[in-house]
């Protein structure tokens, strides 16, 4: 059978994005919704046919463990909750599905890698550009040397924050500004264009602390990062401007994404030197969308017994380079990781 689903928080992502996609799913199903308000947990229980058993608020979300449908918990809650409950869901004896950045230290990670693995269950970061058919196909065309030795990769993204108030302006629940929403997607831009590890760090940050929206977190931030093949990455986040970039450029040519991480629409760009540069439509995805793919994935995983691609470790890996980043950009010197 499909396995089940509870999705923990329904907010934007949760309920907007990622419940509509069980629909294009093939090994997934939603079972559960997790909310703290009712009348919206009742809502979207009713339109998707599920009972009253399986709406559970944030007090009661523990006595999911006796609700043999849920094979899987979701985690869509602001970053600083997510370490909470993947521990919980853990303990519960789920399997996990937490969205990006996994946590807001590298420590809280650590400490739901262990969860996981003393209760036996898998746990995935929702990387879903790892599921996107335009950034697999020029993950394998850098692999492939289609642009010959990747001398450097550069990836923006940024969008522009409006009301001060949101959670994601809020340190104590973002756990930092645009590095921690975008900028994570320009950083495992850099690392799997590259299909390296990063062995140092530079960062420079620019925020207009009298602006309201930037009281408690950074703008912009721009970080550099080396890798043992000598190859740079400039990357950049920001809550100030709208931006959405990924290029790799090699000694034979170039690959280049924009939009390169939106839920659709995204382009692949390729050149060789002293050629036009040529669209690219790439072959389909693991999934009818990178979200089914990336739901699937898990499922898959747990029914195979393989560890997901990306990981926990994969998203522990993030974290201690964007702590690195943020100490860079504090000490204003190159760090070594
Ligand atoms: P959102 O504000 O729209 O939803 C957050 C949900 O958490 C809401 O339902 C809210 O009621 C609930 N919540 C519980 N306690 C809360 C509290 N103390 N403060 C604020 N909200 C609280 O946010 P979102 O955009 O859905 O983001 C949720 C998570 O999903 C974040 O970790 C975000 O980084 C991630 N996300 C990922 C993607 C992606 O493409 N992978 C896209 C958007 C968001």
């Amino acid at each position: 059978r499909p396995l089940g689903y509870a999705i923990v928080g329904l907010g934007m992502y949760g309920l907007g994005v990622i419940i509509p996609q069980f629909a294009n799913c093939a090994h997934s199903r939603l079972a559960a919704v997790v909310s703290g308000d009712p009348a919206k947990a009742r809502r979207v229980a009713a339109e998707h046919g599920l009972p009253e058993s399986a709406i559970y608020s944030y007090e009661t979300f523990d006595r999911i463990r006796d609700n043999p449908d849920v094979d899987i918990v979701y985690v869509c809650l602001p970053n600083s909750m997510h370490a909470e409950y993947v521990i919980r869901a853990a303990r519960a004896g789920k399997h996990v599905m937490c969205e990006k950045p996994m946590a807001v230290s590298a420590a809280e990670c650590v400490r739901m890698i262990a969860a996981c693995k003393a209760a036996n269950r898998k746990l995935m970061i929702g990387y879903r550009c790892h599921f996107e058919p335009f950034n697999l196909e020029a993950m394998r065309l850098a692999r492939s040397g289609a642009a010959g030795r990747i001398r450097y990769v550069r990836s923006e993204h940024g969008f522009i924050q409006g009301d001060p108030s949101k959670w994601r302006l809020r340190r104590a629940l973002s756990g930092g500004g645009s590095l921690m929403d975008m900028g994570i997607y320009a950083l495992q831009a850099a690392r799997y264009m590259t299909g390296e590890e990063p062995v140092a760090v530079q960062a420079l940050e620019s925020t207009d602390r009298t602006d309201p929206r930037f009281h408690e977190v950074e703008d912009q931030i721009d970080w550099q990062l080396l890798f043992p093949s000598g190859a740079v990455a400039g990357c950049k986040s920001m809550y100030s401007a709208n931006q959405n970039h990924i290029i790799a450029v090699g000694d034979k040519g170039r690959i280049e994404l924009e939009p390169a991480t939106r839920y659709d629409g995204n382009h692949l760009w390729t050149g060789r030197d002293g050629r036009e540069h040529e669209t690219t439509s790439p072959p389909p995805g693991p999934g009818r969308t990178q979200f089914a793919g990336q739901l699937d994935h898990l499922a898959e995983c747990i029914a195979s017994g393989r560890e997901p691609i990306v990981s926990g470790e994969e998203g522990l890996r993030d974290l201690r380079i964007i702590e690195a980043i943020y100490r860079s950009a504090r000490e204003g010197r190159r760090i070594e990781l």
